[in-house]
């Protein structure tokens, strides 16, 4: 199949669900990326520094770039002049450097929350008491070159789909408990960033407003 009849068939199926396709092209060459872009697609995720600043320089000006990897505070200089979203903030200090990134740069970068939710000890991500102890932070309040829009969460890997479904559900219980008791004027908390491509059918029923969808749309990687 090719890759536009691929993101036709995935717009249709978020439409119902009134859901955001990033569409993953870490590992690939510019040329793939922009036989997508001929299709139609705008948003696009990377999860290298190096390989997001390349890109984004060799390829058109309207694609918004999704940083959805961990991210290290010594490399956000390189993606704040550009980058669209900040999908993996995992630490407080990574936030601070992106907000002096941003402020460098004269402008606000969206950025949302990574929660730890999968049972794996190498999943990145901050538990809920630490998201709400940083939200509550005076520092936080501070921050107004970033944007805090949302949380993302990855699922534990495993064919278990109850388990990765009360792991998407659980992440947007949080996030409506945010809602409700928390706002602020660098906090506009709408967008989860959940599924990919082997759980993205399981996290639209449990309230995905962005899911990050590669190997779907553009075949198996080489390496991950
Ligand atoms: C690679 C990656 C994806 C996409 O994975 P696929 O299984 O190819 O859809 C999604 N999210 C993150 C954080 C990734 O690194």
């Amino acid at each position: 199949m090719n890759i536009s009849i691929i993101l036709d068939k995935l717009n249709k199926e978020l439409s119902t669900y009134n859901c955001t396709l990033v569409a993953v092209s870490k590992t690939k060459p510019s040329d793939v990326i922009l036989e997508a872009y001929n299709a139609g697609q705008r948003e696009f995720g990377e999860n290298k520094v190096q390989e997001l600043a390349k890109k984004s320089e060799m390829l058109p000006k309207d694609i918004k770039w999704h940083m959805i990897g961990h991210l290290q505070s010594n490399k956000v200089k390189y993606i704040a002049p550009f980058v669209h979203l900040i999908h993996a903030v995992d630490s407080p200090k990574l936030l601070n450097t992106i907000n002096k990134e941003a402020a460098k740069n004269e402008r606000v970068i969206n950025c949302l929350l990574q929660v730890h939710i999968a049972d794996e000890e190498s999943k990145y991500g901050m538990t809920e008491s630490e998201i709400e102890d940083l939200i509550e932070s005076a520092e936080f309040l501070q921050l107004k070159n970033i944007k805090v829009v949302g949380l993302m969460g990855m699922a534990t890997n495993t064919f278990d789909e109850s388990k990765v479904s009360s792991e998407f559900q659980q992440l947007n219980k949080f996030l409506k408990k945010l809602q409700k008791t928390h706002e602020g004027d660098n906090l506009d908390l709408k967008e989860l960033s959940t599924g990919m491509s082997g759980d993205y059918q399981l996290a639209l029923k449990e309230g995905s407003t962005m899911v990050r969808i590669g190997s779907t749309i553009f075949g198996a990687r080489n390496y991950p």
